[in-house]
């Protein structure tokens, strides 16, 4: 085990166990051929046949209650259980690359008891995946003020206009979520939330490619339809519902970060421990040991302040200040514990049958979606002030 890691229940930390070697033993090594092919994650029969192995196992929507079919792990037991489902290579954006499920949305959590009946159960059982479209090519940033997408009643439900930029996972989605302006003079208070079946007539949409791995997608809305039982929650709070979404994959992609850049760092002491440069190990260097001793020291302290946001979202439901923080400091953090990892590695390090360079391009993703460090910097702020005023 490694030496800083934080003491855990004996029943977390038989799960968290029973996580990490699934992964070690079913994953890992199935990744080592399809690096050298440069690949872009697991072949679809693969993922499914995992899938099933995980499932029969518990191993499965480890966010998601158990009600719904998950393994309904608390935000505690989550970030802890998280760290290992994400110890292999194409692990970023999806611990497992799917094979443990895909926790719905937040949003189907706060469905109505219909909404929840007809999506929340099958896309547990069947691994479904679903996109969630906020950004528009006005901005992600402040997407109170950008959202242009708008919203209008009709006779039956609602009709949408807009575009939507850099949405994840739609060709892959049945349906997902649009967030929409219902109230044009509204703020964040204006908008709405909405399922939207991806084969609805007047949705298309285009691949816009990015860092490799991802898959990101511009959306046009054309007089898309939806009947009125597709409103999520109340007309003008889809807002509060999208923050909940962000703060929780927030603390998700925090710990993801964490625990792809540990396993970058153990590997980088046993490289080093190994390889040889002027007439001794790459260990004995000081230039080397130090470095990976400062990786280890922030790798620990961002760990924390993970730890710190999961037990306060816990504790008092919510911690959006905290959960900002945490994913400032594990995705800059991770980042630079990599980009240590890849410098100890020299050329290896740069090598696409290694995982770092998977991880490196993940990780500099981490450091934009989701809000991007200079947004939860902002947020901090303004608690900071709020406190002094
Ligand atoms: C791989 C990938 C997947 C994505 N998936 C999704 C998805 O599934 N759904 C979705 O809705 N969106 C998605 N996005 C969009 C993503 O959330 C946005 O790119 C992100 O929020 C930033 O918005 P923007 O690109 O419009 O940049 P802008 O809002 O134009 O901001 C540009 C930059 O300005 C800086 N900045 C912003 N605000 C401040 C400030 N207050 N102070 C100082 N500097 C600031 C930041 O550095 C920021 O990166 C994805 C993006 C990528 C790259």
């Amino acid at each position: 085990m490694f030496p800083f890691e934080p003491a855990l229940d004996p029943d977390l930390r038989d799960f968290e166990q029973t996580v990490r070697t699934f992964v070690e033993r079913e994953i890992a090594p199935v990744e080592v051929d399809l690096r050298r092919t440069g690949a872009q994650g697991l072949p679809p029969d693969v993922r499914q046949q995992l899938q099933r192995k995980a499932k029969a196992n518990g191993l499965w929507c480890f966010a998601t209650p158990a009600e719904y079919g998950g393994a309904g792990l608390s935000p505690t037991q989550m970030v802890a259980v998280l760290e290992q489902a994400v110890r292999h290579t194409y692990s970023l954006p999806d611990p497992g690359d799917g094979v443990f499920g895909y926790d719905p949305p937040v949003f189907l959590l706060d469905a109505n008891e219909e909404q929840r009946e007809k999506y929340l159960v099958p896309t547990v059982e069947e691994a479904r995946q679903w996109f969630v479209a906020i950004t528009e090519p006005s901005g992600g940033s402040d997407p109170a003020r950008t959202i242009r997408t708008r919203a209008e009643r009709t006779a039956s439900g609602w009709r949408l206009n807009g575009r939507k930029m850099f949405i994840s996972r739609v060709a892959d989605a049945e349906h997902g979520i649009v967030l929409a302006r219902t109230d044009i003079d509204g703020g964040d208070s204006g908008i709405s939330a909405f399922i939207v079946p991806s084969q609805s007539p007047g949705f298309t949409y285009r691949s816009v490619g990015v860092i490799r791995d991802h898959d990101t997608y511009e959306v046009s809305l054309e007089d898309v339809d939806v009947p009125e039982e597709n409103l999520l929650g109340e007309p003008g709070k889809g807002f509060a519902l999208a923050r909940r979404w962000l703060a929780r994959g927030r603390l998700s992609l925090a710990a993801r970060s964490i625990g792809v850049a540990q396993l970058a760092l153990e590997m980088t002491v046993e490289y080093a421990r190994d390889r040889r440069v002027f007439g001794g190990a790459l260990i004995e260097k000081q230039g080397v040991r130090w470095n990976l001793a400062d990786a280890a020291m922030n790798l620990h302290a961002a760990r924390l302040v993970v730890r710190d946001a999961a037990e306060t979202v816990e504790r008092e439901g919510s911690a959006p200040t905290k959960t900002s923080m945490a994913k400032l400091v594990a995705t800059e953090t991770a980042y630079a514990v990599v980009d240590t990892a890849m410098q100890v590695h020299g050329g290896m390090g740069l090598c696409q049958e290694m995982p770092l360079e998977h991880w490196f391009r993940a990780l500099r993703v981490n450091r934009v979606v989701e809000g991007a460090t200079e947004v939860q910097r902002d947020v901090v702020a303004r608690t900071l002030v709020a406190s002094s005023a």
